[in-house]
């Protein structure tokens, strides 16, 4: 853990007359600190910066009309689930006025910064005149803004990305001339949630997505279960295409895809992601990286020590390993807000780094990720392992527990915890954070069979999920519970090379099972070894993993070679759905 230094607040009588407020620099008092960008990053920089100094004079400069507004609230206004738009601002510019003495000034545009002058042109967009004002430290918090490639017809009407309010508006306002099909480009969390409020306005929705996959930042098999409910509800989901062009018809529409094929709509919304608001850093000679992203150091200063950069337009780190990372996410741009503000007026706050910890509720599917996936992993050569596991999310005698899939990443050597994921109904959120907090804290799979959480019966298990996962982990990487994921299995099914032992009762292998297994319940398992030959290699697996880790044990035991499907045949349904699709 990062040490943190003590801060003391004095009163703000001591303030105002000299006394000094740790963390408040020198020239604190009075300091002139300018803020770009007034929404998640911004606005949380502004409150923090006035909650450490009362003598700063602090101005927030907003492009747009609206400061603090609800980004992520966005999809469910134009769904219904959320009624009332004023819902959406968080903040206004007169509450930030009142409560916080901010000078906030909407509808004005920062064009450049004179870093050698230490002052920021700023365009007034309603009265259409341009000024100065000098600067002792300046925060950027300009955002990102979402990604609209030139494809043809892209202007035509209908075609939308979702990043504001007017976004928003616009968006509604198209619905209610009469949307019945939509196509919604990209897979990722925003499309997704879109894609849910389309349905629940009853509009007839098409997902189109690049990857082979939907929600990229999740691995392939734990996107299963959503895929398989979209489909259930009637979205159309396109894999491996793109949108080429766009074009009109009498029917609004007619998106042309990249495979040859045409979708008739009346609108189509471009998730497609974001590239970060660089432009007047970059203009300034701030460093960026490679992805556009303005370089900071672990204080989030930019390559100007009297520049703060916070948010979805930074380049940082991620936690594990410490590798350069760009992140649009709410979480660590409000925190890094916190923590420029705080350095800005002199402090000495690091920002320890983002791990990627997102969710997604969609259709009754929550999804979850934190820290590292295998495609990040692979992509960066690191040896890892996996382990995957379908708990209840409470004690199953309880009523109303429900199934959850989760699948941790992991070091072989040390057992580190380099990633998580989860998929499933009530309890992906709470394992994903607590997953969460274990990455952050350098903790390993060895940790998470000692983890003491909360439980009764309607809450969680004596052995809850977190553990469980542990449990598994830590029987792989010893060796007592070896392990074969899915798709190493369908790799030795192709090669004839393993003898395929389903444990379960002979009326769920009548049900489904994996081609060419052979049924022996685990019950009359030690009655009947005589019946498996030796010198074969062995996987076992039952529906989720309990019971073929208990057959591995018996024929590890009896001295066979032998390993369990990791997950079960629920794992093997979960990889086997996205192949066959
Ligand atoms: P923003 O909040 O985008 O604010 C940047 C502001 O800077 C903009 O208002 C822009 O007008 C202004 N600006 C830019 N350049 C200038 C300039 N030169 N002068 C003046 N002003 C300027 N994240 C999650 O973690 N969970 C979610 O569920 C989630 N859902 C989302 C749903 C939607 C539809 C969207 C669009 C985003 C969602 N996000 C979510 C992402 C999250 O909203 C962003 O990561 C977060 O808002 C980034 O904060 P920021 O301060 O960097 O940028």
């Amino acid at each position: 853990m990062v040490a943190r230094k003590r801060r003391i607040l004095l009163p703000m009588g001591d303030a105002t007359s000299g006394g000094m407020v740790v963390n408040t620099p020198g020239k604190g008092l009075n300091m002139k600190l300018v803020i770009v960008g007034g929404v998640a990053g911004g606005a949380s920089a502004a409150a923090r910066a006035r909650r450490l100094s009362e003598t700063a004079e602090i101005l927030i400069v907003e492009r747009g009309p609206d400061v603090s507004f609800a980004n992520c609230g966005l999809p469910y206004y134009v769904g219904g689930t959320i009624a009332d738009r004023q819902k959406l601002l968080v903040a206004t510019p007169e509450f930030l006025r009142k409560r916080f003495r901010l000078d906030v000034r909407t509808r004005s545009e920062v064009r450049s910064i004179d870093r050698e002058q230490h002052t920021v042109t700023i365009a007034d967009l309603e009265e259409q005149r341009e000024y100065t004002v000098p600067y002792d430290k300046l925060i950027l918090a300009p955002g990102a803004a979402a990604i609209r490639p030139p494809l043809p017809g892209l202007d035509l009407p209908g075609i939308h990305v979702l990043r504001n309010l007017q976004d928003m508006d616009r968006i509604k306002g198209n619905l209610q001339e009469g949307v019945h099909q939509a196509v919604v480009v990209g897979a990722g969390f925003i499309g997704l949630e879109l894609v849910e409020n389309l349905l629940e306005l009853g509009v007839e929705t098409t997902l189109v997505e690049l990857q082979n996959q939907i929600l990229p930042p999740l691995d392939r098999e734990l996107t299963s279960p959503l895929l398989q409910e979209l489909r259930r509800r009637g979205v159309k989901v396109i894999l491996g295409d793109a949108v080429s062009a766009f074009e009109s018809s009498p029917d609004g529409l007619s998106v042309q895809l990249k495979s040859g094929g045409s979708l008739p709509a009346q609108m189509a919304i471009l998730g497609i992601g974001v590239r970060p608001e660089s432009q007047l850093a970059v203009a300034a000679g701030l460093s960026v990286g490679p992805r556009g992203g303005i370089q900071v150091d672990e204080f989030l200063r930019t390559s100007d020590s009297d520049i703060f950069a916070v948010g979805d337009a930074i380049e940082t780190r991620e936690v594990v390993f410490g590798q350069p990372t760009q992140v649009p996410l709410a979480g660590p741009a409000n925190r890094q807000g916190r923590i420029a503000a705080e350095n800005a007026l002199g402090g000495e706050q690091k920002f320890r780094g983002v791990q990627c910890t997102a969710i997604l509720g969609c259709c009754g599917i929550t999804a979850a990720v934190t820290g590292m996936g295998e495609k990040l992993l692979q992509q960066r050569g690191v040896d890892y392992r996996t382990v995957t596991i379908h708990p209840q999310h409470h004690a199953g005698y309880y009523p109303g527990a429900e199934q959850m899939t989760l699948k941790a990443l992991f070091e072989p050597q040390s057992g580190r915890l380099l990633g998580a994921q989860g998929t499933g109904g009530a309890g992906v959120d709470k394992r994903i954070d607590v997953l969460a907090v274990a990455i952050q804290a350098g903790m390993t799979i060895y940790d998470l069979e000692q983890m003491e959480l909360a439980y009764a019966p309607q809450f969680g298990s004596a052995k809850d999920p977190v553990n469980m996962l542990g449990f598994v982990a830590a029987g792989l990487l010893c060796g007592d519970h070896p392990q074969i994921r899915a798709r190493e299995l369908s790799e030795y099914l192709s090669a004839n090379q393993s003898v395929v032992l389903d444990v379960r009762t002979p009326s769920e292998f009548d049900q489904a099972h994996v081609p060419n297994a052979i049924n022996i319940p685990v019950d009359e398992l030690r009655d009947r070894l005589s019946e498996l030959s030796r010198g074969t290699s062995f996987v076992t697996y039952c529906q989720v993993g309990m019971r073929g880790y208990l057959a591995t044990r018996i024929l590890l035991q009896a001295g066979f070679d032998v390993r369990n499907l990791s997950g079960g045949f629920r794992s093997w349904q979960q990889y086997t759905y996205q192949e066959s699709t």
